[in-house]
């Protein structure tokens, strides 16, 4: 069975009496060469153990158990259970889960299912959780690879560089755990229902080590939310009103100390600047208590 034939598809989900959900981001794919390529692009081999969030009716399942050593696909709507018990039937090297994937323990879970192999995601993720999905698998930090498709516009997010209107906090994160590559874009012609936006395939690998010392991680993300909570607010402004913690003159100081015009913008700011600035930042406070 083509598990991406529309007519194919639509038959087989008739045949279960399935309901395509939009609350659960259900837009499946219809054009082979998708599930192909974005199973081509996240480099697997027999010791990759790859988790797979929201596997539909399995035409990327299919694609990544022909390439890793084993899949673990976990998926929400309990409805799609007997149409992958039918489609994935003879994959020995699948595991189905049904469950919320952003409930789950990630390391746990990969420990426990996949043991041995390299951890990778690969996914078509539901769009309406891609920036809670993406958090996850990077804070979980046993991913080697997370490559998955997402909405375009998300995607140009995560890969734009400083001084580009797209550039923000949530790319700023991203770098920090991954180097980033934005692959090949998906039309909506491409999946069924369709959905209104075109889409991206990205790969994201995990750095050996962090790009720079940091005094502080999670200082260092309050320092860039702070910048871009206000983005069109100089940065002085922003980091005085978005930390608590520093007058005007210390946030002025610490700008400057760090190499930066106090009137300089977050969105002109890279991110080794941001882990200098942080650091600055922190040297301030630590000096108060
Ligand atoms: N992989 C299929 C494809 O490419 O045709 C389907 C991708 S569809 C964009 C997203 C899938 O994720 C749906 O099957 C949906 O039910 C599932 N899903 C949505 N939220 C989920 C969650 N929190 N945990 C696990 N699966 C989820």
């Amino acid at each position: 069975m083509d598990l991406t034939d529309y007519n194919e598809i639509r038959a087989l989900l008739a045949r279960h009496g399935f309901r395509f959900s939009k609350s659960l981001g259900q837009n499946f794919l219809t054009a082979a060469w998708v599930p192909e390529r974005i199973a081509e692009a996240a480099g697997l081999d027999e010791q990759t153990g790859v988790l797979e969030v929201g596997p539909g009716v399995g035409c990327l399942t299919e694609q990544l158990s022909l390439r890793a050593g084993k899949v673990l696909a976990v998926e929400l709507d309990k409805a799609l259970k007997p149409v992958l018990a039918e489609t994935l039937r003879g994959r020995d090297n699948v595991e189905l889960l049904f469950g919320d994937v952003l409930k789950q323990d990630l390391p746990a879970l990969v420990k426990e299912k996949l043991p041995g192999l390299r951890p990778a995601v690969c996914a078509n993720l539901p769009y309406n959780v891609t920036t809670p999905l993406l958090t996850a698998f990077l804070e979980a930090g046993c991913f080697e690879t997370v490559t998955v498709m997402i909405q375009r516009e998300v995607a140009r997010r995560i890969c734009a560089p400083a001084g580009t209107a797209d550039y923000g906090a949530f790319g700023l994160f991203v770098q920090w755990h991954c180097e980033r590559s934005l692959l090949f874009d998906v039309p909506p012609s491409c999946f069924v229902p369709r959905p209104k936006v075109t889409s991206s395939v990205i790969r994201l690998t995990k750095r050996g080590e962090k790009p720079f010392a940091v005094e502080d991680e999670q200082l260092l993300f309050r320092v860039i939310r702070a910048a871009f909570n206000q983005r069109r607010k100089t940065l002085s402004n922003a980091l005085t009103a978005g930390l608590g913690e520093l007058s005007k003159e210390q946030a002025e100081a610490v700008l400057q100390n760090s190499g930066f015009d106090p009137r300089i913008r977050g969105e002109a700011v890279e991110l080794e600047g941001f882990v200098k600035i942080s650091n600055k930042v922190f040297a301030e406070i630590s000096a108060k208590k």
